[in-house]
């Protein structure tokens, strides 16, 4: 029987940490401060930045919020970012994705300033990343390599497949499991046998914004399989880009959606915050 990554169970670990880490820190004088910045009234980004100020609120970070309407001008924005970037008091700036179509994203990640670019998304930091060097990094790949770890799961030396190449999951995934001496391999919308690289994996990592794409014929009999993905399916239910039901019984290890990959984007955000914080 797979073991059930409960990534639940893992995010929860490492909010509990926090909370110590940031609570000593308070006692020594620090008050560690997140400002998170959303544009307009997305409703899907308006849960994401309820969620991230309620981990705020049970961790003991400060969260300052700047709900700005659709209408704030490209510079309006950088300006309340080169505000918060001159301020001592600010740790973390985070700024929720998509922005309204005026706004270039690009160049409103690029004007954060890399000491608090809690995301991980400035070019700097990429960079940083790629290059070993320390920085900020992507939550949610950051989040891939806590689960493993978390859950026993040797990367040194295995076949890791990452299937995705975004910039904030499938890029960075590849590096990071390259920084923890894995052997990797990166597939894409042209990869060519799809299947058969993916049969190759003793971790595969899968980050392609399809709906169960991924079933049992993809994974090799005792593979780790990580799924990334989050999807509503025809009856409304949480699902992956892996079909949870087929891979199971030959995986030797799974994450589930809901519960898997998904509450551990937010503690990682937290995490770097505490970082920012105990950095400056
Ligand atoms: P993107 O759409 O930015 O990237 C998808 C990647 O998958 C691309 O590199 C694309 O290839 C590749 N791809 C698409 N179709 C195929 C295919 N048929 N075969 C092989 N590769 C394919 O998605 P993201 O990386 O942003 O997100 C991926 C998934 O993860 C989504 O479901 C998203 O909702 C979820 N997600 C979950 C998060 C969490 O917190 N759990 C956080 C972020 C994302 P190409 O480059 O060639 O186009």
């Amino acid at each position: 029987m797979a073991l059930r990554i409960d990534g639940k169970r893992i995010s929860q670990e490492i909010k509990d940490e926090l909370k110590e880490e940031v609570a000593s820190l308070k006692a020594a004088g620090k008050e560690i401060c997140l400002a998170v910045i959303q544009v307009g009234n997305d409703p899907a980004s308006t849960v994401y930045v309820g969620n991230k100020k309620k981990a705020c609120e049970y961790i003991g970070i400060k969260s300052l919020s700047y709900e700005l309407p659709e209408s704030t001008s490209e510079d309006e924005l950088l300006d309340i970012i080169k505000k918060l970037n001159e301020d001592d008091s600010v740790h973390g700036i985070l700024v929720q994705l998509p922005l309204p179509a005026h706004m270039s994203e690009d160049k409103v990640i690029d004007a954060i300033s890399p000491a608090k670019d809690v995301d991980g998304f400035h070019v700097q930091s990429v960079g940083a990343l790629s290059i070993g060097k320390p920085g900020f990094v992507s939550c949610t790949p950051a989040g891939v390599i806590q689960l493993l770890k978390r859950s026993n799961i040797e990367i040194e030396g295995k076949e890791c497949v990452v299937v995705g190449r975004s910039n904030i999951v499938g890029k960075p995934m590849s590096i990071l499991l390259l920084r923890e001496n894995g052997t990797v391999t990166v597939c894409h919308s042209r990869t060519r046998d799809l299947k058969e690289v993916c049969k190759r994996a003793d971790i595969l990592v899968v980050a392609i914004g399809k709906p169960k794409m991924i079933d049992a014929s993809y994974v090799k009999e005792g593979a780790t399989v990580i799924d990334v993905g989050i999807h509503r399916d025809e009856n409304g239910k949480l699902c992956g880009d892996c079909d949870f039901a087929s891979i199971e019984p030959v995986s030797g290890a799974i994450t589930p959606v809901p519960g898997g990959v998904g509450p551990m984007t937010i503690a990682m955000l937290m995490y770097n915050c505490v970082e920012a914080g105990k950095n400056a």
